[in-house]
């Protein structure tokens, strides 16, 4: 069987070891001039980095895990309104969040991707199919025939563009900035995640080497432009307030690696697949990332359709059981994330009161239970 990537992201790449692994002949075609990935952490949860073993990369994780710590929400001051220690993670899910690098877990899949053959700069237009296979065709002309065509290519899917021609990203009301500060995190003081202020949240992260992970979110018109007096002194004058060591993070980072985006997601979709083209990764449900799930997902859809693939050597059968598997699942976390990204970006201070407080008299039962739905899942 022969398939056809079109993307390299975490999506394109994952979803091409895990054709690969399970015997496929697999070419990669993406846009991009070069292979990059922004210069900002990544959080995977135990879902994904269980996924990550399946597909060959338990190794390589290792090797840029941190050891485990706390975590949780706090408010504006720091007092926590919902934590768990890193030990309840590992023991309760079977393995800890890894917070990578984005570039070293693209190296990483590049690394275990070897031998899969990449097509730079080679943009896909559309795909035309028959009953003999599927063609994609792409902007410089090139035309590549395949029995499976998988379209990892993002939220602005060209696959999705003539798969759901009416389903298009969406803005989610809020922008966020991010960021990795060179900073030694004191060994009393391990702390990772978000807190909530009013219309608000910031989040941090240890990573390896001595650097943390940090990102601010406010909302904001769909077109925020630059602030005129540069992204870290508008991050200041806005966060620098709030507990200890944002100010300090702010102050370390480098202005010019500031990153600053605008939040989309789709709505759910209830079909992707078309004949034997198929949504993989944000082509498919692009989220907001208030969970930290999007890459998640896109690596659990990877190992989902090489199993599929696997189990059935028939193009439709092995699409419509990936699809099975995979859409409910991916479509309840972009409804999730949509709904916790409302109540964290309240701006209303009566609003934010109850909502810290409820979030703080919810039972740890209850509150597991939801994390467990979304993190203990094994693909
Ligand atoms: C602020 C922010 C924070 C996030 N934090 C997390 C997190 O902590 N944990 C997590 O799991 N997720 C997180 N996410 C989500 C995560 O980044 C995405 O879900 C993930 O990168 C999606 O991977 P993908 O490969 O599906 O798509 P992409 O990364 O968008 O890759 C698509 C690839 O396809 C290529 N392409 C596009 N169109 C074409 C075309 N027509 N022809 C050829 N190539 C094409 C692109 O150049 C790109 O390389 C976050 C997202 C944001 C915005």
């Amino acid at each position: 069987m022969k398939a056809i990537v079109i993307g390299s992201g975490i999506g394109g790449l994952s979803a091409a070891i895990g054709l690969r692994n399970a015997g496929v002949d697999v070419t990669i075609y993406e846009q991009a001039a070069a292979i990059r990935e922004v210069g900002a952490g990544i959080s995977l949860w135990p879902n994904a980095s269980k996924a990550l073993g399946k597909l060959g990369l338990a190794d390589a994780l290792n090797r840029i895990s941190i050891p485990q710590i706390d975590g949780g929400i706090h408010d504006a001051q720091g007092r926590i309104i919902s934590g768990a220690s890193g030990e309840f993670v590992v023991e309760s899910f079977g393995a800890p969040v890894i917070i990578a690098h984005r570039a070293e877990l693209l190296a990483m899949l590049h690394e275990t991707a070897d031998g899969i053959p990449v097509h730079l700069a080679t943009r896909l237009k559309n795909y035309e199919q028959d009953a003999d296979g599927i063609t994609a065709v792409f902007e410089n002309g090139d035309r590549a025939t395949a029995d499976v065509l998988i379209g990892a290519d993002g939220i602005k899917s060209a696959v999705r563009a003539q798969m759901q021609p009416t389903s298009k990203p969406r803005y989610a009301g809020y922008t966020a900035w991010r960021g990795i500060a060179p900073f030694d995190y004191p060994a009393n003081e391990t702390y990772w995640g978000e807190s909530w202020g009013r219309g608000a949240r910031f989040g941090l992260v240890p990573m390896s080497n001595g650097r943390v992970y940090w990102f601010a979110v406010q909302n904001a018109p769909e077109h925020m432009p630059k602030p005129a007096e540069g992204h870290k002194d508008y991050l200041l004058k806005h966060f620098g307030g709030w507990h200890h060591p944002i100010a300090d993070l702010l102050n370390a980072s480098d202005e010019a690696a500031i990153l600053h985006n605008a939040i989309y997601d789709i709505d759910p979709l209830t079909n992707w697949v078309d004949g034997r083209a198929a949504l993989l990764g944000d082509s498919a449900h692009a989220m907001t990332p208030n969970l930290g799930q999007g890459a998640c997902q896109a690596i659990e859809d990877a190992v989902a359709l090489g199993n599929a693939v696997t189990a059935s050597g028939d193009i439709t059968a092995a699409l419509a059981g990936y699809q099975a598997k995979r859409i409910t699942r991916a479509n309840s976390i972009v409804s999730q994330s949509r709904r916790i990204g409302e109540v964290g970006q309240w701006a209303n201070p009566l609003a934010c009161w109850l909502r810290d407080n409820l979030f703080r008299a919810l039972p740890a039962s209850v509150r597991n239970k939801q994390v467990a739905a979304v993190v203990g899942y094994e693909v």
